[in-house]
Protein backbone atom coordinates (compact mmCIF):
# COMPACT_ATOMS: atom_id res chain seq x y z
CA UNK A 1 0.00 0.00 0.00
CA UNK A 2 1.11 3.46 -0.60
CA UNK A 3 1.62 5.33 2.03
CA UNK A 4 0.35 8.47 1.13
CA UNK A 5 -3.12 7.12 -0.96
CA UNK A 6 -3.67 5.64 2.88
CA UNK A 7 -3.04 8.70 4.53
CA UNK A 8 -5.44 10.26 2.20
CA UNK A 9 -8.25 7.70 2.56
CA UNK A 10 -7.90 7.99 6.63
CA UNK A 11 -7.52 11.27 6.39
CA UNK A 12 -10.83 10.82 4.10
CA UNK A 13 -12.28 9.48 7.46
CA UNK A 14 -10.97 11.93 10.07
CA UNK A 15 -12.43 14.47 8.47
CA UNK A 16 -9.07 16.82 7.69
CA UNK A 17 -8.40 17.42 4.08
CA UNK A 18 -4.99 16.25 3.05
CA UNK A 19 -4.05 15.98 -0.58
CA UNK A 20 -7.98 16.47 -1.72
CA UNK A 21 -8.35 14.41 -4.97
CA UNK A 22 -7.09 11.28 -3.76
CA UNK A 23 -9.17 8.60 -2.70
CA UNK A 24 -7.99 4.61 -1.69
CA UNK A 25 -8.87 2.78 -4.61
CA UNK A 26 -11.77 0.87 -4.89
CA UNK A 27 -13.35 2.04 -1.41
CA UNK A 28 -16.23 4.54 -0.58
CA UNK A 29 -15.84 7.02 1.83
CA UNK A 30 -18.91 7.97 3.97
CA UNK A 31 -18.32 11.84 5.26
CA UNK A 32 -18.17 11.62 8.79
CA UNK A 33 -18.32 14.07 10.93
CA UNK A 34 -16.59 14.15 13.80
CA UNK A 35 -18.86 12.48 16.89
CA UNK A 36 -21.23 14.14 19.22
CA UNK A 37 -20.44 11.72 22.21
CA UNK A 38 -16.79 12.98 22.98
CA UNK A 39 -15.87 16.73 24.07
CA UNK A 40 -14.48 18.19 21.29
CA UNK A 41 -11.09 19.04 22.98
CA UNK A 42 -10.46 14.94 23.88
CA UNK A 43 -8.28 13.22 21.10
CA UNK A 44 -9.98 10.04 20.33
CA UNK A 45 -8.54 6.61 21.57
CA UNK A 46 -7.04 4.08 19.70
CA UNK A 47 -6.45 0.63 21.64
CA UNK A 48 -4.74 -2.67 19.54
CA UNK A 49 -4.82 -6.29 20.36
CA UNK A 50 -3.23 -8.98 18.42
CA UNK A 51 -3.99 -12.12 19.45
CA UNK A 52 -3.09 -15.59 18.75
CA UNK A 53 0.39 -14.75 19.78
CA UNK A 54 3.22 -17.54 20.33
CA UNK A 55 3.14 -20.16 17.94
CA UNK A 56 5.18 -18.46 15.38
CA UNK A 57 9.01 -16.69 16.27
CA UNK A 58 8.88 -14.53 12.79
CA UNK A 59 5.30 -13.89 13.03
CA UNK A 60 5.66 -12.85 16.59
CA UNK A 61 8.28 -10.61 15.99
CA UNK A 62 6.78 -9.40 13.13
CA UNK A 63 4.08 -8.15 15.65
CA UNK A 64 6.21 -6.67 18.18
CA UNK A 65 7.73 -4.69 15.48
CA UNK A 66 4.64 -3.22 14.98
CA UNK A 67 5.65 1.09 16.24
CA UNK A 68 4.11 2.36 19.41
CA UNK A 69 1.62 1.55 21.88
CA UNK A 70 0.44 -2.46 20.66
CA UNK A 71 -1.41 -5.09 23.43
CA UNK A 72 0.00 -8.26 22.52
CA UNK A 73 -2.04 -11.72 23.78
CA UNK A 74 0.16 -14.73 23.98
CA UNK A 75 -1.33 -18.22 23.81
CA UNK A 76 -0.47 -19.89 27.25
CA UNK A 77 2.56 -22.83 26.93
CA UNK A 78 2.60 -22.13 23.19
CA UNK A 79 6.15 -22.47 21.62
CA UNK A 80 7.38 -19.60 21.96
CA UNK A 81 4.80 -17.29 24.09
CA UNK A 82 7.31 -16.94 26.92
CA UNK A 83 9.91 -15.90 24.86
CA UNK A 84 8.98 -13.53 23.19
CA UNK A 85 6.73 -11.96 26.23
CA UNK A 86 10.01 -11.35 27.62
CA UNK A 87 10.97 -9.09 24.07
CA UNK A 88 7.44 -7.53 24.33
CA UNK A 89 8.41 -6.50 28.06
CA UNK A 90 11.99 -4.84 26.87
CA UNK A 91 9.99 -2.58 23.55
CA UNK A 92 7.18 -1.36 26.13
CA UNK A 93 4.45 -3.25 24.60
CA UNK A 94 1.16 -4.39 26.65
CA UNK A 95 1.39 -8.19 27.84
CA UNK A 96 -1.77 -10.03 28.00
CA UNK A 97 -2.29 -14.03 28.47
CA UNK A 98 -5.15 -15.24 25.64
CA UNK A 99 -6.80 -17.44 27.84
CA UNK A 100 -8.16 -20.22 25.52
CA UNK A 101 -12.03 -20.95 26.33
CA UNK A 102 -14.86 -23.24 25.24
CA UNK A 103 -16.63 -22.72 21.39
CA UNK A 104 -19.33 -23.57 20.90
CA UNK A 105 -18.05 -25.13 17.31
CA UNK A 106 -16.38 -27.80 19.43
CA UNK A 107 -12.91 -25.85 17.60
CA UNK A 108 -9.32 -27.23 19.41
CA UNK A 109 -8.17 -24.84 22.39
CA UNK A 110 -4.74 -25.71 22.47
CA UNK A 111 -2.94 -26.48 26.26
CA UNK A 112 -4.62 -24.43 28.70
CA UNK A 113 -8.01 -24.35 28.01
CA UNK A 114 -10.80 -23.60 30.17
CA UNK A 115 -13.97 -25.74 29.81
CA UNK A 116 -17.45 -26.21 30.94
CA UNK A 117 -16.99 -29.34 32.64
CA UNK A 118 -14.36 -28.33 34.76
CA UNK A 119 -14.63 -27.83 38.41
CA UNK A 120 -14.07 -24.44 40.19
CA UNK A 121 -10.72 -25.92 41.57
CA UNK A 122 -9.62 -26.95 38.29
CA UNK A 123 -10.38 -24.02 36.10
CA UNK A 124 -8.95 -21.74 38.15
CA UNK A 125 -6.19 -24.39 38.61
CA UNK A 126 -5.80 -24.52 34.65
CA UNK A 127 -5.93 -20.12 34.91
CA UNK A 128 -3.18 -19.45 37.54
CA UNK A 129 -0.87 -22.43 35.26
CA UNK A 130 -2.02 -20.54 32.06
CA UNK A 131 -1.06 -16.86 33.39
CA UNK A 132 2.38 -18.22 35.04
CA UNK A 133 3.54 -19.51 32.02
CA UNK A 134 3.48 -16.03 30.55
CA UNK A 135 5.33 -13.45 32.11
CA UNK A 136 4.36 -9.85 33.13
CA UNK A 137 1.17 -10.48 32.23
CA UNK A 138 -1.37 -7.35 32.98
CA UNK A 139 -4.31 -8.12 31.79
CA UNK A 140 -6.58 -11.75 29.81
CA UNK A 141 -8.68 -11.38 26.88
CA UNK A 142 -10.38 -14.91 25.62
CA UNK A 143 -9.23 -16.91 22.54
CA UNK A 144 -12.45 -18.01 21.02
CA UNK A 145 -14.81 -18.93 23.97
CA UNK A 146 -18.56 -18.25 22.61
CA UNK A 147 -19.41 -21.25 24.93
CA UNK A 148 -17.54 -20.47 28.21
CA UNK A 149 -18.46 -17.03 28.38
CA UNK A 150 -22.33 -17.29 27.78
CA UNK A 151 -21.86 -18.75 31.11
CA UNK A 152 -22.23 -16.79 34.25
CA UNK A 153 -20.35 -19.44 37.22
CA UNK A 154 -17.10 -20.33 35.03
CA UNK A 155 -16.86 -16.62 34.03
CA UNK A 156 -17.45 -15.67 38.10
CA UNK A 157 -14.66 -18.11 38.70
CA UNK A 158 -12.65 -16.93 36.01
CA UNK A 159 -12.84 -13.53 37.89
CA UNK A 160 -11.91 -14.28 41.06
CA UNK A 161 -8.78 -15.16 39.89
CA UNK A 162 -8.22 -11.99 38.10
CA UNK A 163 -8.89 -9.90 40.79
CA UNK A 164 -6.43 -12.30 43.28
CA UNK A 165 -4.01 -11.18 40.50
CA UNK A 166 -5.17 -7.62 40.13
CA UNK A 167 -5.64 -8.16 36.53
CA UNK A 168 -7.77 -6.56 33.69
CA UNK A 169 -10.43 -8.52 31.00
CA UNK A 170 -10.87 -7.28 27.82
CA UNK A 171 -13.99 -9.53 26.31
CA UNK A 172 -13.12 -10.24 22.99
CA UNK A 173 -17.19 -10.45 22.07
CA UNK A 174 -16.77 -13.98 20.27
CA UNK A 175 -20.95 -14.18 20.92
CA UNK A 176 -23.46 -11.85 21.30
CA UNK A 177 -24.50 -13.46 24.49
CA UNK A 178 -21.15 -13.16 26.44
CA UNK A 179 -21.60 -12.62 30.27
CA UNK A 180 -17.63 -12.01 30.86
CA UNK A 181 -17.39 -8.27 30.78
CA UNK A 182 -20.71 -7.72 32.72
CA UNK A 183 -19.37 -10.73 35.25
CA UNK A 184 -16.17 -8.62 34.96
CA UNK A 185 -17.99 -5.35 35.83
CA UNK A 186 -19.96 -6.73 38.69
CA UNK A 187 -16.67 -7.96 40.51
CA UNK A 188 -14.79 -4.41 40.32
CA UNK A 189 -12.77 -5.78 37.38
CA UNK A 190 -11.17 -3.08 34.97
CA UNK A 191 -12.86 -4.59 31.95
CA UNK A 192 -13.13 -3.78 28.26
CA UNK A 193 -14.77 -4.78 25.05
CA UNK A 194 -13.45 -5.51 21.46
CA UNK A 195 -15.51 -3.21 19.39
CA UNK A 196 -13.65 -4.37 15.65
CA UNK A 197 -12.14 -7.85 14.75
CA UNK A 198 -9.44 -6.08 11.58
CA UNK A 199 -9.58 -9.99 9.67
CA UNK A 200 -11.61 -12.32 10.16
CA UNK A 201 -11.68 -12.16 6.41
CA UNK A 202 -8.03 -12.00 5.25
CA UNK A 203 -7.97 -9.26 2.21
CA UNK A 204 -6.33 -5.79 2.60
CA UNK A 205 -9.65 -3.97 1.41
CA UNK A 206 -11.20 -5.99 4.44
CA UNK A 207 -8.68 -4.86 7.12
CA UNK A 208 -8.61 -1.34 5.68
CA UNK A 209 -12.39 -1.41 5.85
CA UNK A 210 -12.57 -2.66 9.70
CA UNK A 211 -9.70 -0.62 10.82
CA UNK A 212 -11.42 2.76 9.27
CA UNK A 213 -14.63 1.49 11.42
CA UNK A 214 -12.40 1.57 14.48
CA UNK A 215 -11.55 4.75 14.12
CA UNK A 216 -15.10 6.12 13.20
CA UNK A 217 -15.98 4.01 16.45
CA UNK A 218 -13.35 5.91 18.52
CA UNK A 219 -14.19 9.44 17.03
CA UNK A 220 -17.94 9.22 18.07
CA UNK A 221 -17.34 7.18 21.57
CA UNK A 222 -13.89 8.58 22.49
CA UNK A 223 -12.25 5.28 22.27
CA UNK A 224 -12.40 2.10 20.30
CA UNK A 225 -10.49 -1.40 21.09
CA UNK A 226 -9.52 -3.27 17.43
CA UNK A 227 -8.29 -7.36 17.71
CA UNK A 228 -6.14 -8.68 14.84
CA UNK A 229 -4.36 -11.45 14.66
CA UNK A 230 -0.51 -12.08 13.59
CA UNK A 231 -1.54 -12.86 9.47
CA UNK A 232 0.86 -11.03 7.15
CA UNK A 233 -2.10 -9.48 5.70
CA UNK A 234 -3.07 -7.70 9.18
CA UNK A 235 0.67 -7.02 10.13
CA UNK A 236 1.66 -5.48 6.47
CA UNK A 237 -1.25 -3.52 7.00
CA UNK A 238 -1.00 -2.60 10.22
CA UNK A 239 3.18 -1.57 9.75
CA UNK A 240 1.59 1.23 7.03
CA UNK A 241 -1.24 2.93 9.06
CA UNK A 242 -0.08 3.10 12.55
CA UNK A 243 2.89 5.22 12.26
CA UNK A 244 -0.36 7.62 10.11
CA UNK A 245 -2.35 8.03 13.59
CA UNK A 246 -0.48 10.16 15.68
CA UNK A 247 -0.55 13.04 12.17
CA UNK A 248 -4.61 11.99 11.96
CA UNK A 249 -5.17 13.07 15.88
CA UNK A 250 -5.75 9.78 17.29
CA UNK A 251 -4.22 8.83 20.61
CA UNK A 252 -2.86 5.26 20.62
CA UNK A 253 -2.07 3.58 24.16
CA UNK A 254 -1.98 0.00 25.73
CA UNK A 255 -5.02 -1.25 27.41
CA UNK A 256 -2.75 -0.92 30.57
CA UNK A 257 -2.50 2.53 30.12
CA UNK A 258 -6.22 3.47 28.76
CA UNK A 259 -7.65 1.69 32.05
CA UNK A 260 -4.34 4.15 34.32
CA UNK A 261 -6.02 7.25 32.49
CA UNK A 262 -9.85 6.46 32.50
CA UNK A 263 -9.18 5.50 36.72
CA UNK A 264 -7.02 8.69 36.94
CA UNK A 265 -9.56 11.17 34.85
CA UNK A 266 -12.91 9.56 37.19
CA UNK A 267 -11.41 10.92 40.30
CA UNK A 268 -11.13 14.29 38.68
CA UNK A 269 -13.70 16.72 39.22
CA UNK A 270 -15.51 18.32 36.32
CA UNK A 271 -13.47 21.96 36.18
CA UNK A 272 -10.02 20.06 36.65
CA UNK A 273 -11.05 17.16 34.07
CA UNK A 274 -12.02 20.31 31.19
CA UNK A 275 -8.04 21.26 32.34
CA UNK A 276 -6.60 17.72 31.69
CA UNK A 277 -8.49 17.37 28.18
CA UNK A 278 -6.69 20.95 27.03
CA UNK A 279 -3.18 19.66 28.73
CA UNK A 280 -4.00 15.86 26.40
CA UNK A 281 -5.14 17.86 23.68
CA UNK A 282 -1.98 20.62 24.11
CA UNK A 283 0.94 18.32 24.96
CA UNK A 284 0.05 14.82 24.24
CA UNK A 285 -0.68 13.97 28.18
CA UNK A 286 -2.28 10.95 29.27
ZN1 LIG B 1 -7.50 -16.29 19.57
Amino acid sequence: MRRRALLVSLAALSGTAIWPGLAWPGLAWPGLARGAGIDSTEQPRLLLVIDDVGHSLVAGRRTLALPGPINCAFLPHSAHGRDLALEARALGKGIMLHAPMANSQHLALGPGALTPDLSKAELQRILREDLDAIPHVAGVNNHMGSLLTSRRQPMEWVMEVLRERKLWFVDSRTTASTLAWQVAQEQGIPALMRDVFLDHEQTPAFVHRQFLRGLSIAREYGSALMIGHPHDVTLDYLHEALPLMDELGFQRLTVSAFLHQQADFARLDPADRRLMNMHRRHWGMG
